[in-house]
Protein backbone atom coordinates (compact mmCIF):
# COMPACT_ATOMS: atom_id res chain seq x y z
CA UNK A 1 0.00 0.00 0.00
CA UNK A 2 2.48 2.44 0.76
CA UNK A 3 4.50 1.69 -2.20
CA UNK A 4 1.45 2.14 -4.23
CA UNK A 5 0.64 5.73 -2.47
CA UNK A 6 4.51 7.02 -3.00
CA UNK A 7 4.67 5.97 -6.81
CA UNK A 8 1.26 7.72 -7.42
CA UNK A 9 3.25 10.63 -5.76
CA UNK A 10 6.37 10.21 -8.19
CA UNK A 11 4.17 9.86 -11.41
CA UNK A 12 2.80 13.46 -10.50
CA UNK A 13 6.05 14.75 -9.05
CA UNK A 14 7.25 13.75 -12.55
CA UNK A 15 4.72 14.92 -14.68
CA UNK A 16 4.74 18.30 -13.27
CA UNK A 17 8.52 18.65 -12.85
CA UNK A 18 9.63 21.54 -15.53
CA UNK A 19 13.04 20.70 -15.79
CA UNK A 20 14.62 17.86 -14.49
CA UNK A 21 12.77 15.06 -12.68
CA UNK A 22 13.69 14.94 -9.12
CA UNK A 23 12.55 11.99 -8.14
CA UNK A 24 14.25 10.69 -5.40
CA UNK A 25 12.53 13.59 -3.20
CA UNK A 26 9.36 12.06 -3.83
CA UNK A 27 9.69 8.16 -4.89
CA UNK A 28 12.22 6.85 -1.98
CA UNK A 29 11.14 3.36 -1.42
CA UNK A 30 12.38 0.97 1.48
CA UNK A 31 11.91 -2.50 1.33
CA UNK A 32 13.78 -5.54 3.11
CA UNK A 33 13.59 -9.54 1.73
CA UNK A 34 15.83 -12.33 4.28
CA UNK A 35 16.68 -14.92 1.73
CA UNK A 36 15.37 -18.50 2.97
CA UNK A 37 16.50 -20.69 -0.49
CA UNK A 38 20.75 -20.71 -0.19
CA UNK A 39 22.72 -22.26 -2.65
CA UNK A 40 26.26 -23.34 -2.74
CA UNK A 41 28.84 -21.89 -5.40
CA UNK A 42 31.57 -24.09 -6.18
CA UNK A 43 35.31 -22.79 -7.60
CA UNK A 44 35.23 -23.08 -11.11
CA UNK A 45 39.04 -23.43 -12.95
CA UNK A 46 40.30 -20.60 -14.89
CA UNK A 47 42.51 -22.34 -17.43
CA UNK A 48 41.41 -21.68 -20.87
CA UNK A 49 42.73 -22.17 -24.27
CA UNK A 50 45.01 -20.14 -25.70
CA UNK A 51 43.70 -19.68 -28.71
CA UNK A 52 40.56 -17.24 -29.34
CA UNK A 53 36.81 -18.15 -28.18
CA UNK A 54 34.89 -20.75 -30.54
CA UNK A 55 31.57 -20.09 -28.43
CA UNK A 56 29.82 -16.81 -26.76
CA UNK A 57 27.60 -16.38 -23.81
CA UNK A 58 25.94 -13.25 -23.55
CA UNK A 59 24.26 -13.08 -20.16
CA UNK A 60 22.45 -9.67 -19.84
CA UNK A 61 20.73 -9.09 -16.76
CA UNK A 62 17.67 -6.62 -17.61
CA UNK A 63 17.96 -3.48 -15.02
CA UNK A 64 20.66 -5.23 -13.29
CA UNK A 65 22.96 -2.53 -11.46
CA UNK A 66 25.95 -3.09 -8.73
CA UNK A 67 23.13 -2.88 -6.10
CA UNK A 68 20.93 -5.22 -7.86
CA UNK A 69 24.17 -7.76 -8.06
CA UNK A 70 25.06 -6.72 -4.18
CA UNK A 71 22.01 -7.67 -3.01
CA UNK A 72 21.58 -10.79 -4.34
CA UNK A 73 25.66 -11.44 -2.74
CA UNK A 74 23.75 -10.40 0.23
CA UNK A 75 21.04 -12.24 0.26
CA UNK A 76 22.69 -15.32 -0.80
CA UNK A 77 24.85 -15.03 2.02
CA UNK A 78 28.05 -13.77 -0.04
CA UNK A 79 28.02 -16.37 -3.05
CA UNK A 80 27.66 -15.48 -6.52
CA UNK A 81 28.46 -17.68 -9.41
CA UNK A 82 29.39 -14.24 -10.65
CA UNK A 83 32.03 -14.26 -8.12
CA UNK A 84 33.93 -16.54 -10.21
CA UNK A 85 34.50 -13.54 -12.73
CA UNK A 86 38.25 -12.42 -12.14
CA UNK A 87 37.94 -9.48 -15.25
CA UNK A 88 35.53 -6.76 -14.71
CA UNK A 89 34.71 -3.64 -15.94
CA UNK A 90 32.11 -0.80 -16.49
CA UNK A 91 29.62 -0.17 -19.62
CA UNK A 92 28.32 3.07 -19.93
CA UNK A 93 24.31 3.16 -20.83
CA UNK A 94 23.22 6.26 -22.30
CA UNK A 95 20.93 6.00 -25.95
CA UNK A 96 21.83 8.08 -28.80
CA UNK A 97 18.98 10.96 -27.34
CA UNK A 98 18.74 10.48 -23.74
CA UNK A 99 20.91 10.00 -21.06
CA UNK A 100 18.58 7.05 -19.59
CA UNK A 101 18.09 4.10 -21.40
CA UNK A 102 15.30 2.00 -22.47
CA UNK A 103 16.32 -1.98 -22.94
CA UNK A 104 14.85 -0.94 -27.26
CA UNK A 105 18.27 1.28 -27.59
CA UNK A 106 20.32 -0.44 -24.61
CA UNK A 107 19.87 -4.05 -26.52
CA UNK A 108 20.59 -2.40 -29.85
CA UNK A 109 23.96 -0.89 -28.27
CA UNK A 110 24.86 -3.73 -27.33
CA UNK A 111 23.87 -6.26 -30.33
CA UNK A 112 24.80 -3.73 -33.07
CA UNK A 113 27.44 -1.23 -31.84
CA UNK A 114 25.40 1.34 -32.42
CA UNK A 115 23.83 3.61 -30.13
CA UNK A 116 20.14 4.34 -31.56
CA UNK A 117 16.64 6.38 -29.77
CA UNK A 118 14.80 4.94 -27.47
CA UNK A 119 12.43 2.35 -28.05
CA UNK A 120 14.31 1.84 -31.45
CA UNK A 121 14.96 -1.92 -32.56
CA UNK A 122 17.92 -2.95 -34.43
CA UNK A 123 17.68 0.28 -36.64
CA UNK A 124 19.98 3.39 -35.90
CA UNK A 125 18.56 7.34 -35.01
CA UNK A 126 17.56 7.40 -38.93
CA UNK A 127 15.24 3.99 -38.84
CA UNK A 128 18.14 2.33 -41.24
CA UNK A 129 18.40 -1.41 -40.16
CA UNK A 130 21.94 -2.40 -38.30
CA UNK A 131 23.06 -6.41 -38.40
CA UNK A 132 23.23 -7.64 -35.32
CA UNK A 133 26.26 -9.47 -34.03
CA UNK A 134 23.45 -12.57 -33.99
CA UNK A 135 22.77 -11.87 -37.90
CA UNK A 136 26.95 -11.90 -38.52
CA UNK A 137 27.63 -14.80 -36.35
CA UNK A 138 24.57 -16.69 -38.13
CA UNK A 139 26.12 -15.69 -41.94
CA UNK A 140 29.84 -16.86 -40.84
CA UNK A 141 28.22 -20.20 -39.94
CA UNK A 142 27.92 -20.23 -36.39
CA UNK A 143 24.79 -21.36 -34.31
CA UNK A 144 22.91 -18.69 -32.71
CA UNK A 145 20.52 -19.11 -29.57
CA UNK A 146 18.17 -16.73 -27.52
CA UNK A 147 17.15 -17.74 -24.17
CA UNK A 148 14.74 -15.19 -21.92
CA UNK A 149 12.45 -15.12 -18.90
CA UNK A 150 10.19 -13.01 -20.58
CA UNK A 151 8.74 -12.74 -24.23
CA UNK A 152 11.07 -13.54 -27.11
CA UNK A 153 9.89 -10.44 -28.54
CA UNK A 154 10.26 -7.82 -25.96
CA UNK A 155 12.96 -4.97 -26.69
CA UNK A 156 16.25 -6.99 -25.20
CA UNK A 157 16.01 -10.03 -27.23
CA UNK A 158 14.41 -8.15 -30.38
CA UNK A 159 17.16 -6.22 -31.02
CA UNK A 160 19.49 -9.35 -31.79
CA UNK A 161 16.83 -9.98 -34.42
CA UNK A 162 14.38 -7.68 -35.69
CA UNK A 163 14.55 -4.49 -37.16
CA UNK A 164 11.64 -1.76 -36.60
CA UNK A 165 11.53 1.98 -35.22
CA UNK A 166 9.30 1.18 -32.60
CA UNK A 167 9.38 -1.97 -29.34
CA UNK A 168 6.11 -2.06 -29.58
CA UNK A 169 5.18 -3.58 -32.70
CA UNK A 170 5.27 -6.91 -31.74
CA UNK A 171 3.65 -8.58 -34.64
CA UNK A 172 6.45 -7.13 -37.23
CA UNK A 173 9.41 -8.35 -34.37
CA UNK A 174 7.41 -12.02 -34.75
CA UNK A 175 7.95 -12.39 -38.53
CA UNK A 176 11.67 -11.14 -38.29
CA UNK A 177 11.63 -14.28 -35.10
CA UNK A 178 9.64 -16.29 -38.00
CA UNK A 179 11.78 -15.65 -40.93
CA UNK A 180 15.19 -14.63 -39.93
CA UNK A 181 15.60 -15.96 -36.38
CA UNK A 182 18.64 -17.67 -34.43
CA UNK A 183 18.55 -21.47 -34.64
CA UNK A 184 17.41 -21.65 -31.05
CA UNK A 185 15.11 -19.49 -29.57
CA UNK A 186 13.15 -19.85 -26.03
CA UNK A 187 10.89 -17.56 -24.34
CA UNK A 188 7.46 -16.31 -24.00
CA UNK A 189 4.93 -14.65 -26.53
CA UNK A 190 3.26 -17.39 -28.49
CA UNK A 191 0.05 -15.25 -28.97
CA UNK A 192 2.15 -12.88 -31.68
CA UNK A 193 2.83 -16.11 -33.79
CA UNK A 194 -0.19 -18.28 -34.14
CA UNK A 195 -3.23 -15.64 -32.94
CA UNK A 196 -2.79 -13.13 -35.89
CA UNK A 197 -4.15 -10.31 -37.36
CA UNK A 198 -2.94 -10.98 -40.69
CA UNK A 199 -4.17 -14.75 -40.64
CA UNK A 200 -0.26 -16.03 -40.54
CA UNK A 201 0.69 -19.06 -38.72
CA UNK A 202 4.32 -18.37 -37.70
CA UNK A 203 4.31 -21.64 -35.80
CA UNK A 204 3.50 -23.49 -38.51
CA UNK A 205 5.99 -21.59 -40.88
CA UNK A 206 8.37 -22.39 -38.03
CA UNK A 207 7.77 -26.50 -38.34
CA UNK A 208 8.02 -25.87 -42.02
CA UNK A 209 11.27 -23.88 -42.07
CA UNK A 210 12.30 -27.24 -39.89
CA UNK A 211 12.61 -25.68 -36.41
CA UNK A 212 11.16 -28.33 -33.56
CA UNK A 213 8.33 -26.22 -32.18
CA UNK A 214 6.74 -26.31 -28.23
CA UNK A 215 5.28 -24.62 -25.26
CA UNK A 216 6.41 -26.88 -22.47
CA UNK A 217 9.49 -27.94 -20.58
CA UNK A 218 8.76 -31.42 -20.58
CA UNK A 219 9.09 -31.26 -24.61
CA UNK A 220 11.62 -28.70 -24.73
CA UNK A 221 13.99 -30.72 -23.09
CA UNK A 222 13.98 -33.99 -25.23
CA UNK A 223 15.27 -32.10 -27.91
CA UNK A 224 19.06 -32.32 -28.14
CA UNK A 225 19.65 -31.13 -32.10
CA UNK A 226 18.66 -28.97 -34.65
CA UNK A 227 16.52 -25.71 -34.41
CA UNK A 228 13.89 -25.08 -31.55
CA UNK A 229 11.52 -22.40 -31.33
CA UNK A 230 9.88 -22.90 -27.72
CA UNK A 231 7.30 -20.55 -26.75
CA UNK A 232 6.56 -20.85 -22.98
CA UNK A 233 4.01 -19.20 -20.80
CA UNK A 234 5.41 -16.08 -18.17
CA UNK A 235 5.40 -16.19 -15.01
CA UNK A 236 8.07 -15.03 -11.79
CA UNK A 237 10.39 -17.27 -10.55
CA UNK A 238 8.02 -18.68 -7.74
CA UNK A 239 5.90 -19.98 -10.86
CA UNK A 240 9.01 -20.56 -13.12
CA UNK A 241 10.81 -22.80 -10.85
CA UNK A 242 14.43 -23.19 -12.56
CA UNK A 243 13.13 -22.60 -15.88
CA UNK A 244 16.04 -20.41 -17.26
CA UNK A 245 18.60 -22.54 -15.82
CA UNK A 246 17.01 -25.78 -17.51
CA UNK A 247 16.43 -23.84 -20.83
CA UNK A 248 20.06 -21.95 -20.97
CA UNK A 249 21.74 -25.66 -20.56
CA UNK A 250 19.72 -27.22 -23.25
CA UNK A 251 20.37 -24.10 -25.70
CA UNK A 252 24.32 -24.95 -25.27
CA UNK A 253 23.73 -28.34 -25.65
CA UNK A 254 21.81 -28.30 -28.50
CA UNK A 255 24.40 -24.91 -30.45
CA UNK A 256 27.39 -27.05 -29.38
CA UNK A 257 26.69 -29.28 -32.12
CA UNK A 258 27.67 -26.68 -34.06
CA UNK A 259 31.47 -27.33 -35.78
CA UNK A 260 32.54 -23.42 -36.34
CA UNK A 261 30.96 -22.30 -32.88
CA UNK A 262 28.11 -20.22 -31.42
CA UNK A 263 26.71 -16.80 -30.25
CA UNK A 264 24.29 -17.05 -27.12
CA UNK A 265 22.39 -14.39 -25.51
CA UNK A 266 20.56 -15.26 -22.22
CA UNK A 267 18.74 -12.87 -20.57
CA UNK A 268 17.66 -12.25 -16.64
CA UNK A 269 14.58 -10.46 -17.84
CA UNK A 270 13.06 -9.46 -14.55
CA UNK A 271 15.32 -8.29 -12.36
CA UNK A 272 14.11 -4.99 -14.51
CA UNK A 273 11.00 -5.96 -12.88
CA UNK A 274 12.04 -5.69 -9.38
CA UNK A 275 13.33 -2.32 -9.93
CA UNK A 276 9.98 -0.96 -11.69
CA UNK A 277 8.37 -2.42 -9.00
CA UNK A 278 10.87 -1.24 -5.43
CA UNK A 279 10.60 -4.90 -4.72
CA UNK A 280 13.43 -6.07 -3.11
CA UNK A 281 11.68 -9.87 -2.68
CA UNK A 282 11.23 -9.29 -6.02
CA UNK A 283 14.38 -8.24 -7.13
CA UNK A 284 16.73 -10.64 -5.39
CA UNK A 285 14.84 -13.34 -6.23
CA UNK A 286 15.55 -12.84 -10.27
CA UNK A 287 18.72 -11.53 -9.68
CA UNK A 288 19.70 -15.21 -8.30
CA UNK A 289 17.80 -17.01 -10.79
CA UNK A 290 19.67 -15.16 -13.32
CA UNK A 291 23.31 -16.05 -11.24
CA UNK A 292 22.20 -19.60 -11.06
CA UNK A 293 21.74 -19.66 -14.95
CA UNK A 294 25.48 -17.91 -15.37
CA UNK A 295 26.12 -21.21 -13.11
CA UNK A 296 24.83 -23.39 -15.95
CA UNK A 297 27.46 -21.20 -18.85
CA UNK A 298 30.35 -21.33 -16.15
CA UNK A 299 29.78 -24.90 -16.48
CA UNK A 300 29.98 -25.34 -19.54
CA UNK A 301 32.83 -23.20 -20.40
CA UNK A 302 34.79 -24.14 -17.74
CA UNK A 303 34.70 -27.64 -19.11
CA UNK A 304 34.87 -26.76 -23.05
CA UNK A 305 37.60 -23.85 -22.03
CA UNK A 306 37.49 -22.46 -25.46
CA UNK A 307 33.88 -20.34 -24.61
CA UNK A 308 33.98 -16.76 -23.41
CA UNK A 309 30.92 -15.80 -21.10
CA UNK A 310 30.00 -12.27 -20.78
CA UNK A 311 27.46 -10.91 -18.05
CA UNK A 312 26.18 -7.37 -18.27
CA UNK A 313 23.09 -4.93 -17.88
CA UNK A 314 21.59 -2.75 -20.28
CA UNK A 315 20.89 -0.33 -17.48
CA UNK A 316 19.95 0.03 -13.94
CA UNK A 317 16.33 -0.39 -12.54
CA UNK A 318 15.03 1.59 -9.74
CA UNK A 319 18.06 3.64 -8.64
CA UNK A 320 18.41 0.87 -5.86
CA UNK A 321 20.59 1.98 -2.67
CA UNK A 322 21.33 -0.51 -0.28
CA UNK A 323 20.99 1.32 3.38
CA UNK A 324 21.50 -2.31 5.45
CA UNK A 325 22.08 -5.83 5.28
CA UNK A 326 23.64 -9.23 7.35
CA UNK A 327 25.56 -11.24 4.85
CA UNK A 328 25.24 -13.78 7.62
CA UNK A 329 21.83 -13.98 7.71
CA UNK A 330 20.91 -13.33 4.21
CA UNK A 331 19.22 -10.46 4.77
CA UNK A 332 19.36 -6.73 3.09
CA UNK A 333 17.43 -3.67 3.07
CA UNK A 334 17.47 -1.35 -0.07
CA UNK A 335 15.86 1.88 -0.46
CA UNK A 336 14.62 2.48 -4.67
CA UNK A 337 14.69 5.70 -5.62
CA UNK A 338 12.33 6.15 -9.01
CA UNK A 339 9.98 3.72 -10.34
CA UNK A 340 12.46 3.87 -14.00
CA UNK A 341 15.69 3.19 -15.08
CA UNK A 342 18.78 5.23 -14.14
CA UNK A 343 21.65 6.23 -16.21
CA UNK A 344 24.38 5.11 -14.17
CA UNK A 345 27.36 2.61 -15.70
CA UNK A 346 26.67 -1.19 -14.88
CA UNK A 347 28.97 -3.67 -13.68
CA UNK A 348 30.53 -5.84 -16.50
CA UNK A 349 31.58 -9.34 -15.75
CA UNK A 350 33.86 -12.20 -17.91
CA UNK A 351 34.90 -15.54 -18.15
CA UNK A 352 36.90 -17.17 -20.34
CA UNK A 353 39.63 -16.82 -23.42
CA UNK A 354 39.50 -13.21 -24.06
CA UNK A 355 38.16 -11.86 -20.76
CA UNK A 356 40.79 -9.53 -20.29
CA UNK A 357 38.90 -7.47 -22.85
CA UNK A 358 36.43 -6.37 -20.59
CA UNK A 359 37.74 -4.64 -18.38
CA UNK A 360 37.75 -0.98 -17.67
CA UNK A 361 35.02 1.48 -18.84
CA UNK A 362 33.76 1.34 -21.91
CA UNK A 363 30.37 2.33 -24.29
CA UNK A 364 27.60 -0.53 -24.41
CA UNK A 365 28.47 -0.69 -28.30
CA UNK A 366 32.14 -1.60 -27.27
CA UNK A 367 31.00 -5.27 -27.17
CA UNK A 368 29.71 -6.02 -30.57
CA UNK A 369 33.40 -5.00 -32.17
CA UNK A 370 34.92 -7.23 -29.17
CA UNK A 371 33.03 -9.80 -30.04
CA UNK A 372 33.69 -9.74 -33.70
CA UNK A 373 37.17 -9.55 -33.31
CA UNK A 374 37.23 -12.40 -30.42
CA UNK A 375 35.05 -14.73 -32.58
CA UNK A 376 37.08 -13.35 -36.48
CA UNK A 377 33.79 -12.73 -37.92
CA UNK A 378 33.66 -10.94 -41.34
CA UNK A 379 31.20 -8.39 -41.18
MG1 LIG B 1 14.78 -7.00 -21.35
ZN1 LIG C 1 12.61 -1.55 -17.59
Amino acid sequence: MRNSILTIVAIISVATCPVFAQEGKTTIVESANQNTSYYDVPDFPQKFSRRKPKNVILMIGDGMGVAQVYAGMTANKGNLFLNNFRHAGFSRTSSANRYTTDSAAGGTAIASGNKTNNSSIGVDRDNKPVPSIMEIAAANGLGTGIVVTTNVLDATPAAFVAHVPNRNMMPEIAIDFAETGPDVFIGGGIEYFNDRKDGRNLLAELSSKGYQVCDTITELVKVRSGKLAALLHEKRVAGRGDQLQVTTEVAIDILDDHKKGFFLMVEGSEIDGGGHDNDMAYTIEEMLDFDRAVGKALEFAARNRRTLVVVTADHETGGLTLVNGDIGKGMVTGRFSTTGHTGIMVPVFAYGPGAEQFGGIDENTSFFNKFIKLLKLNK
